[in-house]
């Protein structure tokens, strides 16, 4: 069969870009099945279709088309098949940007550690090189290669915002000492942020503002380089993960910062600090990448800020970002956090390393076509949710902070709030309910240095 110009150049891009690591993902599979119930998609729809090694499968045939000796020889054989149609690149489009969001619950559980996102991130990658990648995850992409944020912020409306939230937090605390810096040289960490803070949930990064300002901190946000996001990770594109990390850790060098803090954003964390050096950004001064979480914990942990759980009395779980937790290891921290600015915190099952996707990962909000398959698997995380009784229902991403919203809206999933009174669940972050925590007035002023053991 003569293949299409498109398939032609799918098939030679493929064979040119698998990674060891990739390839590893791709031949190591046993097909043992394990991983099949670590999936919502499957643990929801029941569809064969939708388990991790079928999905995997689709990928690992062209693979073995062209690396496997029985592949080339015996295809039938053993499942190889080269892409030669243009249906077949559709049919990696649905599944690979359909059906998965990349949340490695289906790696932990797998026993060869075949690592799904990996190819994940191969697959969308030559599909966008074919012109083939879903309208709103491009526009988003083109958004952050054009503007340097994910949502189009200009830097006029970006800087008044943080003006005014800075006025709002005066006003708020009583206090006209307190400063959003922009562009401060010296400061000890430059705060980075998800475009979400600045355009839908200002509160956000007024909780930050009003714990680094309580805690005395030298801190500031930049004018440039200020989107933590990184769609770069969704699409596979390295160079756009490449360029998005290099605008951060510009500013973080032209200030002169020891750190740079990323707030509550599960793959802005995991992209600045585990993915940079995969992509190749090169940092000439050491600069940690730290998040927002684990300078949390310190703070409270050293004294330098004191917190009042009474001022967050109803019930309250926490939604483990997977790639905070999976990826990143920060399972503690929030914890610890909430733990101390809550009254009553209650564990969702299963948790940590285990928890199951806010649904939203991925870059799945972004890729409209997808969302009634993306709502309809919303129902494990919801009775996950519902078993705890929370009322509100704790995160550390702001990405996770929409997919969770979607959640509760597909389910209607409500708490009790009071004797026969029941609410909508909440959605909140560990930085709200640690600011509305805060006792202003018992507050450490004593600088904190940045702690070595971050
Ligand atoms: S658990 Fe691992 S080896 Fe088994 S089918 Fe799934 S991906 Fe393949
Ligand atoms: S990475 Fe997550 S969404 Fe994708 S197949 Fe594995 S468990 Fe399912």
């Amino acid at each position: 069969m003569k293949s299409t110009d498109r398939a032609k150049r799918f098939s030679e891009n493929f064979k040119q870009r698998i990674t060891r690591q990739q390839a590893l993902a791709l031949a190591a599979c046993a097909h043992c099945g394990i991983c099949a119930d670590s999936c919502h998609y499957y643990k929801v729809t029941g569809d064969p279709k939708m388990t991790p090694a079928y999905k995997a499968d689709r990928i690992r045939r062209v693979f073995k088309r062209q690396f496997d000796w029985t592949g080339r020889f015996i295809p039938w054989w053993v499942g190889a098949e080269a892409v030669s149609e243009d249906e077949q690149l559709e049919e990696l489009k649905e599944i690979f940007f359909g059906c998965c969001t990349g949340c490695r619950r289906c790696t932990i559980n797998c026993p060869f550690g075949v690592d799904m996102a990996g190819l994940v991130s191969l697959t969308r990658s030559l599909l966008i090189d074919e012109n083939m990648g879903p309208t709103g995850l491009i526009k988003v992409m083109r958004d952050q290669w054009t503007t340097g944020n994910q949502m189009a912020i200009s830097d006029q409306d970006y800087l008044e915002t943080l003006r005014w939230l800075q006025e709002e937090v005066r006003e708020e605390l009583d206090d006209p000492g307190v400063t959003i810096p922009v562009d401060k040289k010296g400061a000890d960490f430059l705060y980075i942020v998800n475009p979400r803070e600045i355009k839908y949930a200002p509160m956000s990064l007024m909780a930050a503002t009003k714990i680094f300002h309580s805690a005395g901190l030298n801190w500031t946000m930049g004018s440039k380089g200020w989107d933590n996001t990184n769609y770069g990770l969704f699409s596979g594109k390295a160079d756009l993960g490449r360029h998005m990390c290099n605008l951060a850790f510009t500013q973080a060098k032209i200030l002169g910062v020891k750190q740079l803090v990323v707030s509550e954003c599960g793959h802005g964390f995991r992209s600045m600090k585990w993915e940079a050096p995969i992509w190749g950004v090169k940092v000439e001064t050491p600069i940690q990448v730290v998040s927002v979480l684990q300078l949390l914990a310190e703070l409270i942990s050293r004294g330098i800020i004191a917190l009042d759980p009474r001022r967050n009395p109803l019930p309250v779980t926490y939604h483990d970002p997977c790639s905070l937790s999976r990826s990143s290891g920060l399972t503690e921290e929030p914890r610890y956090c909430l733990r101390r600015a809550c009254l009553d915190f209650r564990e969702m099952t299963p948790n940590r390393i285990n928890s199951y996707c806010c649904t939203g990962g991925g870059g799945a909000l972004s890729m409209t076509e997808y969302t009634p398959l993306r709502l309809r698997v919303t129902r494990i995380k919801a009775s996950q949710i519902a078993a705890t009784g929370a009322v509100s229902v704790v995160t550390s991403c702001h990405n996770c902070a929409d997919g969770l919203a979607d959640v509760i809206k597909a389910n209607k999933l409500t708490a009790e709030v009071e004797p026969g009174v029941h609410r909508p669940v909440t959605v909140r972050t560990v930085c709200d309910c640690v600011a509305n925590a805060l006792i202003l007035d018992s507050v450490s002023k004593q600088p904190l240095e940045p702690s070595k053991k971050l």
